[in-house]
């Protein structure tokens, strides 16, 4: 017999429930990935992921070469290609991961019915893109948990399936053609700094990171400068690496800092539960709150000020050049950016993560979206009001400057705090700064909000 393994945002060979239950079940599997048109159509087919995705596909073929096997890469509508692939392979069964987001959930049904009508099977595993999966645990009285820390208590205690190996041997039919591989080099327009993909090298990472790294991430993972963060974040959105091997190496890895990094990967299970039981969660506001945001139209200034990093407010141009510059953002440059846009300028969230979904290796629905609506208070965070001073943070969690330095040139030259704040500088010291003043005075972007939130 022969199966079809479709893989999505699973692009590995370890740890690979639906690869390993083919391979189990049928002599002869075909390893598929379909590049999705409506991923394209959707606008989320951006050069920084399409670029990492092009190394992860090069390595999972090059993986499964070394195990006699290969790489089929078609490109169309997904059902469509899947059927095709099967009715070429003569196949019985199909496997693929499930997922969370309404596209996914769509697709999916798609396919279950499109390879009924061929009396072909399709067996969707899950803990494949999650730890835990998504309805595994749910409080009582509703279809998923709104608020994180109930949600991860429930999470920690949920038993974790043993991870598995990397097969052996894959055996592939003959006649199924394939597209060739896509290559970064054939991606115009991806940030200079863009990390490399692949399963190796994501395995790589994750081996390094747990071997030291981790031990100090629960003390400076806010710290701004010091970069202490795994950087595993478009690993996972890719599935180069498996959330469950995560949680079982960093468990082992044992200590505060890896106890503190399991946390992490439990907020992104936290999302994908939210999305998955309400998919429109993706766009509309999860907990509306009356908001009348400020549109494109009415703040195309602010908003293009924002996305190129010159609002004034040193810190948030920091992130937002370091985003543009590597495809990827520190977690606190996201939380105050993101509060700056939507709180303090009052711009839609929408925009904000749109803009984000543009550029970050990792964009990712659940975590993107999910998160910006923590941010602007339309999601699960409990204070929804709060509004994160750019100028504190800065001090806070960038105390020496140097991630301000690093990424805004303008101010390298700026000694001590003073960057955060090159306002406060001698008149002619400013003026001899290419640098713009403040778009905004926080006061005001406070004052608005409150009465727009009715406090
Ligand atoms: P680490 O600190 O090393 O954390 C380990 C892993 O835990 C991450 O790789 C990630 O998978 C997960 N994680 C950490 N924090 C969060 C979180 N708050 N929510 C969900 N999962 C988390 N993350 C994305 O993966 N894709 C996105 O598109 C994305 N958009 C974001 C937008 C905003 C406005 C904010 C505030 C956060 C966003 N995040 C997103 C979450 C977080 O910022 C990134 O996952 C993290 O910065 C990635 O860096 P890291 O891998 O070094 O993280």
């Amino acid at each position: 017999s022969i199966s079809v393994v479709l893989f999505t945002s699973d692009l590995r060979l370890y740890d690979h429930p639906p690869l390993r239950a083919a391979l189990d079940g049928t002599e002869l599997t075909v390893p598929l990935f379909v590049r999705d048109r409506a991923v394209d159509g959707a606008g989320f087919a951006v050069p920084n992921r399409l670029a990492f995705l092009a190394d992860c596909l090069r390595d999972l073929d090059a993986g499964l070469r070394e195990r006699g096997g290969r790489l089929v890469v078609r490109e169309g509508d997904l059902v469509d290609q899947v059927c095709k692939v099967v009715t070429e392979a003569d196949a019985d069964e199909v496997h693929m991961a499930s997922d969370a987001s309404a596209h996914a959930q769509r697709r999916e049904e798609r396919l279950r019915r499109a390879l009924e009508a061929e009396g072909v099977r399709l067996h969707v595993h899950d803990t494949v893109t999650t730890a835990v999966a998504p309805g595994a645990v749910i409080p009582a009285g509703s279809d998923h948990f709104a608020v994180f820390t109930p949600y991860f208590r429930r999470w920690s205690d949920e038993l974790v399936r043993d991870a598995l190996g990397a097969p052996r041997k894959v055996r592939v039919p003959d006649g199924v053609g394939s597209e060739p591989l896509p290559s970064r080099d054939d991606v115009r327009g991806i940030s200079e700094g863009l990390a490399a993909g692949g399963e190796q090298e994501g395995r790589k990472r994750l081996t390094a990171w747990l071997r030291g790294p981790v031990s100090a991430y629960e003390e400076r993972h806010d710290d701004l400068a010091g970069d202490a963060t795994s950087h595993l974040s478009p690993h996972l959105h890719f599935g180069t690496l498996s959330p469950v091997e995560l949680v079982h190496r960093a468990r082992r890895a044992g200590g505060p800092g890896a106890e503190a990094f399991v946390r992490q990967l439990a907020w992104r299970d936290f999302h994908r539960q939210v999305l998955a039981a309400r998919p429109d969660a993706g766009s509309a506001d999860y907990r509306p709150r009356h908001d009348h945001w400020r549109s494109e139209r009415e703040a195309r200034d602010d908003i293009e000020a924002w996305r190129e990093g010159r609002t004034g407010y040193p810190v948030v141009d920091a992130a937002m050049r370091q985003l543009r510059h590597e495809g990827w953002m520190h977690n606190r440059g996201r939380l105050l950016t993101a509060s700056f846009l939507a709180k303090t300028l009052y711009v839609d969230w929408r925009i904000g993560a749109r803009h984000f979904l543009d550029l970050l290796v990792d964009g990712d629905v659940a975590n993107n979206q999910l998160n910006w609506q923590w941010v602007a208070g339309t999601g699960t965070d409990t204070r929804p009001n709060r509004v994160f001073n750019p100028v504190t943070q800065a001090k806070r969690y960038d105390p020496d400057g140097g991630y301000v330095r690093r990424w805004v040139a303008e101010l390298a030259g700026v000694e001590g705090r003073t960057v955060h704040e090159p306002w406060r500088l001698p008149d002619d010291e400013r003026a001899a700064l290419d640098y713009p003043d403040p778009i905004i005075d926080l006061s005001d972007g406070l004052a608005r909000f409150k009465q727009a939130r009715g406090r």
